[in-house]
């Protein structure tokens, strides 16, 4: 057994009372207790971050680069042991632990690693009325970016989310979900132990008000959870006005059209729907398909549920599954009532007639719903569990209506000829959208993912992400070839105003803007 992560011994911790319980997932046991370092810790960590930004901004971005790739390589090295803490804390199979998220760091470091130097670039812009001007753009980082993670994704949603903040030269403050800290405790030791300066990034266990203290002190704030949680967060940034930027919940349709390829349709259904248990803020949440494709896709979908293979509960998790735990035993009380409103309104369950298991643990069958309609809370309110679903729809444009018809947009799915789903996916309320495909565009980090509506504000991946972390100053200099043309400009602009110049002004503004003349002239290297 890979023994738990330590945490640091802090006298600040050791006098807060009621330790953080972390139970296992999968079979009900403690596998660690963690304290809860309350506001205090969170008051410490933000100072201790405080004073390592000078040193770690002023780095340059090579060796920031550096630091990064040292803590990806230990990462790597202590794979077995990092995967097999996110699968006791979460549940989730180790497949998930290691080819999702472990990957998706080496894969975010190695893209914002690179990206990092465009998004930092210096950028000169040419003013087309100022001739005599030009003005440089610096980005320069905020300070310290709090980050607050969910339960679900231990890595890919907590310590990945420090990559873009600490590259743009931040020092970060994680506090992660209180159900499943210890992956974020142990990432935070490799850190340390990659010879990384410890309170550049620093891991704080706590509960909620542990999070909300820490946008009371941060200077900007990446929240990924719920929507209830996410409007708090940005209400209170918006406050302090300091940037947030939250990920938030999803309610994704998976969208079948006749013309598509029922079986890769069918897979990629029964996977989306029921990755890490459901789990997923991107995950397939609703299923619509064309009514004259609906009997075979139905079918195939059915029985590519009914042979997912359960975990194995002896708390290690060893054994190939394709279905884990629900690490929130909160959501299972979600997934019955759910089931119980649709079947109470017509719905069938196909597959999952046991639902809730006795073993122990939180275990839930993977649960298929045929004949559901848009009345029934499972096709409106975010599920986040191993159920899925499916209504038969009349043709592509009432797929169109009833995916749109939503408060949430995170994520979307498409199957059918591929010009045909295509033009369906740039029809959708969606921050993103996979044609033939489902899920992988998260793993485009290369491509900005932001939620529509009720999902978020901001972006993860992409450049647009990285230039979030930081404050952009536009220093406007005098080309020195035109000095003395912009000292008198200076001076006719300057007091005492004068009444001839005005007259010139009004000329020049009808010329230039209300006969066009400002279009026409229009330097090549002019950059709006
Ligand atoms: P929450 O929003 O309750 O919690 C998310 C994080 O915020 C946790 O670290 C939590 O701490 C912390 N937190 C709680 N209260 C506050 C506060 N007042 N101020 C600041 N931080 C706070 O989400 P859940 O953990 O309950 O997750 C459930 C829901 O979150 C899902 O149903 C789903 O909608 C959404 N979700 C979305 C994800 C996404 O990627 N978009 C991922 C995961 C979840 P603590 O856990 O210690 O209370």
């Amino acid at each position: 057994m890979t023994p738990t992560p330590k945490f640091r011994p802090d006298p600040i911790i050791t006098a807060v009372p009621a330790p953080i319980r972390v139970l296992s997932p999968a079979t009900g046991g403690l596998v660690a207790e963690v304290p809860d370092e309350g506001a205090a810790g969170v008051a410490a960590a933000v100072d201790a971050a405080r004073g390592a930004f000078p040193e770690w901004a002023s780095r340059p971005l090579a060796g920031r680069v550096e630091a990064l790739k040292r803590w990806r390589d230990l990462v790597l090295d202590d794979a077995h042991g990092v995967a097999s803490t996110l699968v006791r804390e979460s549940g989730k199979p180790r497949h998930e632990a290691e080819a999702f998220e472990i990957l998706y760091l080496c894969e975010l470091i190695r893209f914002a690693g690179r990206a990092a130097r465009r998004a930092l670039a210096e950028e000169t812009r040419n003013p087309f009325l100022f001739v005599t001007k030009k003005t440089r753009l610096t980005r320069r980082p905020l300070g310290v970016v709090g980050v607050i993670g969910p339960w679900n994704f231990p890595i890919l949603n907590n310590a990945a989310d420090a990559v873009g903040p600490l590259l743009m030269g931040n020092t970060v403050v994680l506090k992660p979900s209180e159900v499943t800290p210890l992956t974020s405790l142990r990432l935070c030791d490799l850190w340390v132990k990659a010879g990384n300066p410890p309170d550049v990034f620093r891991v704080v266990t706590g509960r909620g008000e542990a999070g909300a203290e820490l946008v009371e002190r941060a200077d900007g704030i990446m929240f990924t959870g719920s929507v209830a949680t996410g409007r708090k967060v940005a209400a209170r940034a918006g406050e302090r006005l300091i940037p947030c930027v939250t990920e938030l919940g999803g309610k994704s349709p998976f969208v079948v059209l006749a013309g598509a390829d029922l079986e890769r349709a069918a897979e990629a259904a029964a996977w989306s729907s029921f990755i890490h248990s459901g789990q997923v803020c991107i995950r397939t949440e609703r299923i619509y398909v064309e009514e004259r494709v609906a009997d075979r896709f139905e079918a195939l979908l059915v029985e590519r549920v009914r042979a997912l293979r359960p975990l194995v509960p002896n708390g290690s998790a060893a054994g190939i599954s394709d279905l884990g735990a629900v690490t929130f035993a909160r959501q299972l009380d979600t997934l019955e009532r759910q089931i119980a409103d649709a079947t109470g309104k017509g719905a069938r369950v196909a597959v999952g007639e046991t639902h809730r298991q006795t073993r122990p643990g939180n275990f839930f069958s993977p649960t298929v719903l045929l004949g559901a309609t848009h009345d029934m809370e499972v096709m409106r309110e975010e599920t986040f569990g191993p159920l899925v679903p499916v209504m038969r729809v009349k043709d592509a444009e009432e797929a169109l209506r009833l995916s749109n018809d939503s408060h949430l947009g995170l994520n979307a799915s498409v199957f059918g000829p591929r010009e045909k789903a295509e033009a369906f996916a740039r029809r959708l309320q969606s921050g993103q959208a996979s044609v033939n495909d489902a899920l992988v565009s998260y793993f485009v980090v290369e491509a900005p993912l932001g939620g529509w509506k009720a999902s978020g504000l901001g972006v993860r991946h992409g450049v647009e992400s990285l230039r979030q972390w930081t404050r952009t100053e536009g220093i406007t200099v005098g080309r020195p070839m035109l000095a003395p043309l912009e000292r008198f400009v200076a001076r006719k602009l300057a007091f005492p105003y004068d009444p001839r110049f005005l007259a010139v002004i009004r000329r020049a503004s009808r010329l230039l803007y209300r006969r066009g003349l400002a279009e026409k002239l229009r330097a090549p290297r002019d950059r709006d």
